[in-house]
């Protein structure tokens, strides 16, 4: 943990590139080292999407034989049947209520106050992603500055991370690095994060990142031009520019901040490994969470995208990496979900919706225009949602009825520590 007034930063002798693997790749997560230094290869637990986080390493092999990093990798993939089938079954017996007691006492110090706050400055949306629900969105907007300020006075009390982007794009909200800059005069604010598509990150907004020590998550998916295009529907040459100006300049930094990348792509394991760009982002200093779509890795949105359809139209929903994968053990885990412990997520309008699946705001559970994060946070409606929770009766919260997001309850510990204090240096 850092000091809570130290803002978040990299040591760049601690910087490494991290490759992460998705479900399919079942618990393995291979870490190369500083370049040009050695590599290390690292298992922990399976990593998920909605997990892309960097985890302290716990078994770090070294010196072992130069083998390239791409053909470890493609020889391990074949042997993911076995591991998938044995993954569903730990998540079963890790998410079962004997073990619940585990994170009574963390859930309750959670309870008391959000350790990070999700803000969707906007709900706009520049991608027409095939996988996202996002187009269907009708009320748009961007949250003003003067509640913003409000928001913020308050978290900045007792603080945590604060994290811009959920539904929408943040960097289409004009007054974003307004709203990033006011956050430096709170100590208490202890981790700063974009999640962002990278088409309006230019030479505008980058300084004002680097600046500001801003964790940068990107959401890149797909690394060639023609399936990028064709799946996110914006210019390929703009992100892809905008991207390698980044990392250029952060590299020149004598404290890079932290850079992340999601690739969930219609592509093999195999064709992204060779990717001309994925060479070269990983040529740079950032992690990567690499998750091939075929290994049933989209979202269901809580039941707002035709999944189903998705995965009949691109030939994809057969097989033991989609039945035995983390999606569908979500859509009938009872355990808590952890999203109700784990942050706050507000909308543009200030409204706080229920967890970072609730897109359409179908279920508010109140409103920072006019009450204050604690009320909120421990109001009556989120206390009796964590109460029904708690009691393994989540399909009685109708959001949560067909949702395939859930969120793993004992992952909490992996996120907080027994204190309910983030741990710096992942991203939510
Ligand atoms: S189960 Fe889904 S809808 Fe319910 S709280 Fe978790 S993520 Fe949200």
């Amino acid at each position: 943990m850092q000091p809570l007034h130290e803002k978040k930063t990299m040591d760049p002798s601690k910087t490494h590139r991290t490759l992460k693997l998705g479900p399919a790749s079942a618990g393995r997560t291979v870490k190369l080292g500083p370049a040009p230094a050695g590599r290390a290869l690292t298992l922990g637990p399976a990593p998920r999407l909605e997990e892309t986080i960097e985890k302290p390493p716990s078994n770090i092999l070294t010196g072992y034989k130069k083998v390239p990093a791409s053909t470890r990798i493609k020889n391990w993939v074949k042997k993911i049947p076995f591991f998938q089938e044995m993954d569903y079954l730990r998540r079963k017996i890790y998410d079962s209520s004997l073990f619940d007691f585990a994170v009574k006492d963390l859930a309750e110090k959670l309870a008391q106050w959000p350790p990070a706050l999700l803000l969707d400055v906007t709900n706009r949306c520049n991608a027409k992603c095939v996988w996202c629900p996002n187009p269907d969105l009708t009320d748009l907007g961007a949250m003003k500055m003067d509640l913003y300020r409000k928001i913020i006075d308050d978290y900045a009390v007792r603080g945590g991370v604060v994290h811009f982007g959920t539904f929408g794009e943040p960097l289409m909200d004009k007054t974003i690095k307004e709203k990033i800059e006011y956050l430096q005069k709170f100590p208490a604010i202890k981790r700063v994060e974009v999640l962002t598509n990278a088409f309006f990150m230019n030479e505008k907004i980058i300084p004002t990142l680097l600046e500001n020590s801003v964790a940068v998550d990107i959401s890149l998916d797909e690394l060639d031009r023609e399936t990028f295009e064709d799946v996110k529907k914006m210019s390929y040459d703009v992100v892809r520019k905008n991207i390698i100006d980044l990392l250029e300049a952060n590299d020149r930094l004598d404290r890079p901040v932290p850079v992340n990348f999601r690739i969930k792509t219609l592509k093999t394991m195999e064709e992204t490994l060779d990717n001309e760009f994925f060479n070269i982002i990983q040529s740079h200093q950032c992690t990567i969470a690499l998750t091939p779509i075929e290994n049933n890795i989209i979202s269901n949105w809580a039941g707002r995208f035709d999944k189903d359809g998705f995965l009949d139209r691109y030939g994809i929903g057969s097989g033991k990496a989609v039945r035995f994968s983390h999606k569908r053990f979500n859509l009938t885990n009872t355990a808590p979900c952890t999203q109700l412990w784990k942050w706050m997520v507000v909308y543009w309008d200030g409204s706080v919706v229920l967890c970072c699946a609730d897109m359409f705001s179908s279920t508010p559970v109140g409103n920072l225009r006019e009450d204050s994060i604690a009320d909120v946070w421990g109001g009556t409606v989120l206390t009796e949602l964590r109460k029904k929770m708690i009691a393994r009766k989540r399909f009685e919260i109708p959001i949560c009825q067909n949702c395939d997001i859930h969120l793993s309850w004992h992952h909490l510990k992996n996120d907080y520590d027994s204190n309910a204090e983030p741990f710096i240096g992942k991203f939510l």
